[in-house]
């Protein structure tokens, strides 16, 4: 059985396509400027990697030519190779607790939530209305990022405004990166050999999400309605309070679409630092003294601190937390930092294990009273695996 995952962007697609008798990644890739003078893509595959500028007029172009490169650089035979296509969704809104089988409704759905996802689920039906066109007989299905989520109690999602802008608006916390923070749930109870754990999730890259977890399912996360909300990013404020909002629109003569796209794209380690939203630039330049820099290091590692330590009383204690994606995987003097934070619940880590570095390890020492764990994500593979579950 071979499947290709796919996360479309409004102007770009990803793909990458498993052998899943062993879950192998044979090759994966990246259409890029579709619709946009320049367009381009790159296949790595069995060790090399191909560039080529091409025209993309289209989604559905950059979906022919990646099906006639898979066959014409002999990864596969023919597309009778592709048993099933799966593709990445932001928004189900409500509706979709889990995966599903791609059909019209699922298509028409997407359109109707749009406003909850504005660059995201249009993009996500393109993506579906190529791979339609180019292969109307394979399986395609259908995996949420806020499906994860929807385990959630009305006292964690709900929001303490009035009642009606949930009922009539669907105001209400949704999650995201669920796919991710399920992908670690799965992967750490399987190396543990526990469904029963109590699990916090840290997702922490450019944007970045705290989910508790307990057997298996989500009991509150803190992204909200949008992915504004939440930890402190790379570029995101995380949690403000929305006064700031109104303030600033009077002060700068702005609109409250600008204030929240700043808040969106200039806050965040960018905005406090105003160096970089990149935590290596960030550690670099408090390494070298930068008080602005190691001002943002300290806001951003207290914010995910902050959340850690709320699903810690939620969850009645836990038994392992997770890092993973950009920083959590990566970042040595974060997990550092958030850790010795965290010392307090007699949380410990092995100063030589936390030097990690986008690896599977516990980085706790025996004595700590809660597991670490640094855990890679791969949200391409599980969304092979339920495209597999449900095309079988
Ligand atoms: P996205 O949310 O866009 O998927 P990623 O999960 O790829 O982002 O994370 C990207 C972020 O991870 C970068 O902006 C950077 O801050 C951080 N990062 C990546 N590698 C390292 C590293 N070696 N050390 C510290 N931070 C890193």
């Amino acid at each position: 059985m071979k499947i290709i995952s796919i996360n479309t962007g409004s102007s770009s697609l990803k793909f990458s396509f498993f052998n899943m008798t062993d879950k192998s990644l044979i090759a994966s890739g990246l259409f890029e400027r579709i619709g946009i003078e320049g367009s381009s893509y790159t296949i790595k595959y069995n060790g090399q990697k191909i560039r080529e500028e091409i025209e993309l007029a289209n989604h559905t172009d950059a979906v022919k030519i990646l099906l006639d490169k898979l066959v014409t650089l002999n990864i596969i035979k023919s597309f009778d190779e592709i048993d099933g296509v799966g593709h990445r969704l932001v928004h189900g809104k409500d509706k979709y607790k889990e995966s599903c089988l791609i059909t019209d409704e699922v298509i028409n759905d997407l359109i109707v939530f749009k406003d909850f996802a504005p660059l995201h689920n249009p993009a996500n039906v393109l993506g579906i209305k190529a791979f339609k066109e180019v292969l109307p007989t394979v399986p395609m299905v259908g995996v949420f990022d806020t499906a994860f989520h929807q385990t959630m109690s009305e006292e964690a999602y709900l929001y303490p405004v009035p009642y009606s802008w949930y009922k009539e608006h669907g105001v209400r916390k949704y999650g995201f990166h669920g796919t991710s923070h399920r992908y670690i749930a799965k992967t750490i109870s399987e190396k543990l050999g526990r469904d029963d754990l109590r699990i916090i999730s840290c997702h922490v890259g450019n944007g970045g999400s705290i989910t508790a977890i307990k057997d298996g399912k989500c009991i509150d996360t803190s992204m909200g309605f949008t992915p504004l909300a939440g930890i402190m990013m790379g570029t995101r404020s995380g949690d403000v309070d929305p006064s700031i909002i109104t303030y600033i629109m009077e002060q700068e003569g702005l609109n409250a679409k600008e204030v929240i796209d700043i808040l969106n794209k200039k806050s965040g380690l960018l905005g406090l630092s105003e160096i970089s939203s990149d935590m290596r630039d960030i550690v670099a330049s408090m390494n070298d003294g930068n008080e602005k820099a190691k001002r943002a290091f300290l806001k951003y590692t207290r914010t995910v601190t902050n959340y850690i330590a709320q699903y810690y009383v939620l969850l009645g204690g836990a038994d392992v937390i997770c890092f993973t994606a950009g920083l959590g995987e990566n970042s040595e003097p974060f997990r550092s930092k958030v850790c010795e934070n965290l010392a307090c619940l007699g949380i410990k880590i092995d100063k030589d294990a936390n030097k990690v570095m986008g690896e599977f390890k516990k980085i706790s020492t025996d004595d700590s009273n809660v597991l670490v764990y640094v855990v890679p994500t791969d949200e391409e593979l599980m969304i092979a695996l339920d495209t597999l579950k449900l095309i079988n």
